[in-house]
């Protein structure tokens, strides 16, 4: 018989949802990482965007021969020729690991990485521009805090279980929260938790969620005031 996510214990389901959100989060050029200890937050993201347009930025440069202009690929990167040339003498010579000129006796040798294609040109790294044209690029980190919530009893809600912590991991962190629907299909609410604050002041001055036991239930339908964060990935950027 198929097993479905209501069979998964507490503790696996809370993990199937940590891995559903870091798929999702890939999908939006995120890279995830996990801390080494069970700490506070689930997952660290990081990504390398331009400066300037936003885009994705290029993070493996090609090699390139300054003279045919071909890429060298992975599979004719151990062709390329191991050549030399003499800073004393200019003597040009395949070089290897030479320690001195053949020619003049010289320490002084220059690499010069040459192109398996075309035996002439100099391997070179490209380097990175965005297709905007930008040569800059910044970094983005976040933590993320994953919830993951089955239906509850009656069919019609999803809950999460909300701590005063929540509140106070700097400016970076954000709620993604993994509701799991009847046919087992994942919905992600995204929410900066600054933007939780301003939502839920009522919730957050709650008896219940001081003392740790907050728990905020919303439609599994409509998703109540949160559809508003609903696949709202743009909200990490
Ligand atoms: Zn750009
Ligand atoms: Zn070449
Ligand atoms: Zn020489």
């Amino acid at each position: 018989m198929a097993k479905r996510t209501v069979d998964l214990s507490v503790k696996h389901f809370s993990r199937y949802g940590e891995f559903l959100a870091s798929f999702e989060l890939s999908k939006h050029g995120w890279d995830n990482y996990t801390p080494v200890y069970d700490e506070y937050v689930d997952l660290l993201v990081h990504k390398m965007v331009c400066k300037k347009c936003g885009k994705k930025w290029n993070s493996n440069p090609r090699l390139i021969c300054n003279r045919c202009k071909r890429e060298i690929t992975s599979t004719n990167k151990n062709k390329i020729i191991a050549n030399g040339e003499c800073v004393d003498c200019k003597h040009f010579f395949l070089k290897k690991n030479t320690k001195n000129c053949p020619k003049c006796d010289s320490v002084k040798l220059k690499n010069i990485p040459t192109c398996p294609l075309c035996k002439k040109g100099m391997i070179e790294i490209e380097e990175i521009n965005c297709e905007c044209g930008s040569k800059e690029h910044i970094e983005k980190f976040r933590t993320i805090q994953v919830k993951a919530s089955r239906l509850e009893k009656d069919g019609r809600s999803y809950a999460v279980d909300l701590r005063p912590k929540d509140l106070t991991q700097g400016h970076f962190h954000a709620y993604l929260w993994v509701c799991i629907d009847k046919d087992e299909k994942p919905h992600f609410i995204v929410i900066p938790v600054k933007a939780f604050e301003k939502e839920s002041k009522n919730f957050i001055n709650s008896t219940s969620f001081l003392k740790d036991e907050g728990r905020e239930h919303f439609n599994s339908t409509t998703f109540g005031k949160w559809i508003k964060y609903k696949d709202r990935f743009d909200l990490l950027e």
